[in-house]
């Protein structure tokens, strides 16, 4: 198949805004905002991706699965280089990832922008983090670690539903 630069670069976003977060699974790489650019290098593609969190065991296995994707959708050769610098950020999410967080009854993290950030602590936000199940704000957070380092562990007072809060960096 032959195709022109701005063409596979287009497709190559496409394949990309179809592959999932290995630990969020319900939002692509894309809606996180971890791919920050293609580009083509000689005739490679150079996948340009940021890490999300530093202590997140994902970026090999984020690697693979663009590469695999990429290679699957023929179009390759490709690499991968981490962007480490900015570092990533919640902010960086897109209003469809927010959304789709929020559908999978995850809260999604506000904006570190806002004073968001004292959620990084122990201090739960009780007041202030609403329920993805039920809308209520009485929630409590159980424990500042998740499943991954990611998240917190919240407990809705209301509907007794935990929920997992995707935490603003
Ligand atoms: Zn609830």
């Amino acid at each position: 198949m032959v195709m022109d630069a701005p063409a596979r670069l287009q497709r190559a976003w496409e394949v990309l805004d179809s592959v999932p977060d290995p630990e969020l699974p319900a939002v692509s790489l894309c809606d996180l905002g971890i791919v920050r650019d293609v580009r083509l290098a000689g005739a490679a593609l150079q996948l340009l991706l940021t890490p999300t969190y530093s202590g997140c065991p994902a970026t090999e296995v984020i690697a693979h699965d663009v590469l695999a994707a990429i290679d699957a959708a023929g179009l390759g050769p490709a690499q991968v280089q981490w962007q480490r610098a900015p570092a990533w950020s919640t902010d960086w999410i897109t209003e469809r990832g927010l959304a789709r967080l929020h559908a999978h009854g995850i809260a999604p993290p506000g904006a570190v922008a806002a004073g968001n950030a004292v959620s990084l602590h122990f201090m739960p936000r009780a007041a202030a983090l609403a329920c993805p199940r039920c809308g209520s704000r009485q929630t409590q957070c159980l424990s500042a670690f998740g499943a991954t380092a990611c998240k917190a562990l919240y407990r809705c007072l209301d509907c007794r539903e935990p929920f997992e809060h995707f935490k603003p960096l």
